[in-house]
């Protein structure tokens, strides 16, 4: 396995690792592992732009909703835990990527950044959302992508920031139109600060860097939004990334095949791409089994089997967007009133159906 991070990351932002997924873990035998990383299930808040509570999700009605079966940890401990599990049989490489792929009918030549190379039965390329190995098979990423007119920041930060007097087992949105804030204490007393907002133009933004764009979209806030700008711009490590699908008609050519947002990136309002990339990963090492000898019947096998639950993931992210991001104040208010009437049978319906169908036999049915 190769890795171009220099070395295991930890961190990383808040995860709610659930349906497909987590019943892989239960079978991979390393749910112990991610138990251990948990993060506690908070009272998830919602205040207004001067910090008054409009809402609140109490921490059995959130676990009611996601349906119990689920973790939530940052991604770099369900990494750590994916990394523990596979080292006593794979040799992981860092710092490491693939900079030549030639294939014929028996196996893939493949030449790495180090200078080494080497003959393998089968690539998995499951290198993310920007996948190399995508664009030196497939073809290039705009090819795929479906923009979703958002852009996602998220950061590590080493405390909450002090005005928001946070209970530790309180996460606080806010929310706006058009734009949101997110602020989740951590188990060891730092803090995830996560900002998703509508754009009209993502290059523009990305060319600008996460500091200034903050500024741009979040500077006319108060209540602790300036705290939490200042706090984000000493930090050196900032996801910033469009919010976007990858569409492919199928995910293996010959031996080469995608894996994860390489392959199907559902986008972040999914709630599932962690979970679907290990999910994926399982029930591919399962068709491999099942079809010894024969990657070509295993690949198409696989596609077929993972394919239903992967586009009705895509689809309900669509539906969701609403609910990271409201498009107008009517959405807004729903969301409002969702969070207000959470004990209540339709809202918790309509939860368990969001978080439900994150399972293989919802997707099929
Ligand atoms: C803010 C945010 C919140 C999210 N919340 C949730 C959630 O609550 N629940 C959920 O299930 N999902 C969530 N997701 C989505 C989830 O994080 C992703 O779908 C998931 O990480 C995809 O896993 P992956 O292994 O396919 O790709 P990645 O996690 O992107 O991993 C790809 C790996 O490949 C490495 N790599 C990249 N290029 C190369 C290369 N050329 N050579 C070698 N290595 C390379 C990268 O360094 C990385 O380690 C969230 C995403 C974001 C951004």
């Amino acid at each position: 396995m190769v890795e171009k991070a220099p070395g295991p990351r930890g961190g990383g932002y808040v995860v709610n690792f659930s349906g497909v997924g987590y019943e892989a873990a239960g079978r991979l035998g390393i749910l112990p592992d991610l138990e251990r990383a948990e993060q506690p299930t908070p009272e998830l808040v919602y205040v207004d732009e001067s910090g008054r509570r409009v809402a609140a999700l109490p921490p059995e009605a959130h676990a009611a909703l996601v349906g119990g079966a689920s973790v939530t940890l940052l991604r770099g401990d369900l990494e750590a835990a994916l990394h523990r599990a596979l080292s006593d049989r794979a040799r992981l490489r860092f710092g490491t990527t693939v900079t030549r792929l030639d294939q014929d009918d028996d196996g893939v030549d493949v030449g790495f950044s180090d200078g080494t190379d080497g003959r393998f039965d089968l690539v998995v390329g499951a290198d993310g959302l920007h996948s190399q190995v995508r664009a030196a098979v497939f073809g290039p990423e705009e090819r795929f992508r479906a923009d979703l007119g958002h852009a996602v920041i998220s950061c590590l930060l080493p405390e909450p920031p002090r005005a928001a007097r946070l209970d530790a087992a309180q996460s606080v949105g806010v929310g706006l139109v058009g734009r949101g804030v997110g602020i989740t204490p951590t188990a060891d007393g730092r803090c995830a600060a996560f900002f998703a907002f509508r754009t009209d133009d993502v290059e523009r933004d990305l060319r600008e860097g996460p500091v200034p764009t903050l500024r741009r979209v979040y500077g006319d806030l108060g209540w602790v939004v300036p705290d939490l700008l200042t706090a984000v711009a000493k930090e050196d490590s900032i996801y910033f990334d469009r919010i976007c699908q990858i569409r492919m008609e199928r995910w293996h050519q010959g031996r080469v095949v995608l894996l994860g947002d390489s392959a199907w990136c559902v986008s972040l309002f999914a709630g599932s791409g962690s979970s679907l990339a290990v999910g994926g990963a399982e029930l591919l090492g399962d068709v491999l089994d099942r079809h010894h000898g024969d990657p070509s019947g295993a690949l198409a096998a696989w596609e077929a089997e993972f394919r239903p639950l992967v586009l009705s993931r895509q689809r309900e992210a669509l539906r969701a967007t609403a609910m990271f991001v409201a498009p107008n104040a009517t959405a807004l208010w729903l969301r409002t009133m969702a969070f207000r009437l959470s004990g209540s049978r339709p809202v918790r319906w309509a939860g368990r159906r969001f978080f439900g169908n994150n399972r293989r036999a919802a997707a099929s049915s």
